[in-house]
This record gives C-alpha cells, structure tokens and sequence, in this order.
C-alpha cells in the first residue's frame, strides 16, 4: 500500500474521496452546471504516485491543484495540497454517456500529494500552483462553494472514513494539460504565512 507523510509519520490512505465542482470559476471554464448535491468521487491507494507524468497510456493528463486535508480519528487532523490528475478527453465522454469516472480519475499515478502538516482550527486557507515559475492557480477556502467541515459531515453519512484517509476538496479555476518537463510547484498559504510548498517535475 503506497503512503504519504503526516508531520514524522507514513500513513496509508484506504482512499481519496475528492469533490467535484467546488469552485464557480472552475465551474464555468469547463460548461459544467452548479450540481444540486455535492459531487463525489473516489480514487483508491493505487492511485497515490510520487511521479507526475504528462500521459497516461495514449491520453494527456490535466492536472487540478487542490487542497487536501487528512483524517483522523474521523476529524480534520492533517492539510495539504495534491495534484487530482485526470484524462479528461476520456472523462468528458463518460460523463456525457453519464457512466463513472473511475478510468478517467482513478489510474494509477492520478493521485499526488505533498506532505501533510497539522491544520488550523478555521481551516481557511489559500494556494497556489507555479508552472515553470508563472502564476497556474489560485485557491481560497473562501471560494469554495462546501467547506471543509461541510464536506467531511457530507461524506460521513454514508460512508466511513478511516485514519489516514484523504479529502480533495476541488479544485480552482486554471486547469490544463501537464506538460513533460515542466516544474509543478505548489504553495499552501495560511494568510501571510506559509505553511508548505512541494515541486514535482514532469516527465
Ligand atoms: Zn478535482
């Protein structure tokens, strides 16, 4: 089981249960409707990938910047920020035919993180995504449309969520194809204050 590291410790996710469709802009950039109920979605342990890759089998990858948090004990314990990569020609048929996302979101290598660190009691937070160094995106909590606490009581209705578990909670407008050597650098911000940055380059 692949893990990922929370303060000094390897924790293995069961899962990542993303959010789709939490930001406005992002919203209107891909034509989608403003959902009635919350879009979720999950990716497996075998989707966690230290490696960002530009392809996937023949199809380009797109990437989505969003920020993570880490269960414990069923609360927020841990943040993040991790990369929802997606096939999204693939994707845009199967939701047209209105069939799971599963082939276009939960691949082996769609799923990567930086490291976690402990979160703040009001879980507002803003980040961002450098690509070779230029401004990619831009998230605040602020601009989510279900917060954190919103989308953990969410997903606990009806399913269980385990110790080390993930939540991707959307990403914002910005999206686009990962290009092969490029540098992905990503920056989690608590107001003035920054609280982690991660770099993967692509191959
Ligand atoms: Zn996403």
């Amino acid at each position: 089981m692949r893990a990922v590291k929370f303060v000094n410790e390897l924790v293995t996710p069961s899962k990542v249960v993303c959010v789709g469709r939490n930001y406005a802009a992002h919203i209107a950039e891909l034509n989608n409707e403003t959902p009635t109920s919350m879009v979720l979605f999950i990716k497996p342990n075998s989707a966690l990938s230290d490696t960002l890759c530009a392809t996937h089998g023949a199809e380009q990858l797109h990437y989505e910047t969003e920020l993570c948090f880490l269960v414990k004990g069923k609360q927020l314990a841990g943040v993040g920020l991790g990369l929802d990569l997606t096939k999204r020609r693939l994707q845009s048929n199967l939701k047209e035919k209105g069939l799971p996302w599963e082939r276009a979101k939960a691949f082996n290598g769609a799923a990567l993180f930086s490291d976690f660190v402990p979160c703040n009691d009001t879980k507002h937070y803003q980040f961002s995504l450098l690509i070779d160094g230029k401004p990619a995106q831009y998230g605040d909590t602020q601009l989510m449309l279900h917060n954190a606490e919103k989308i953990l009581s969410e997903i606990s209705e009806f399913m269980d969520l385990e110790d080390g578990d993930i939540i991707m909670t959307g990403t914002p407008e910005g999206v686009g194809e990962v290009e092969s050597g490029s540098t992905f650098q990503v920056l989690l911000m608590d107001e003035q204050t920054e609280v982690l940055s991660h770099q993967w380059q692509a191959v």
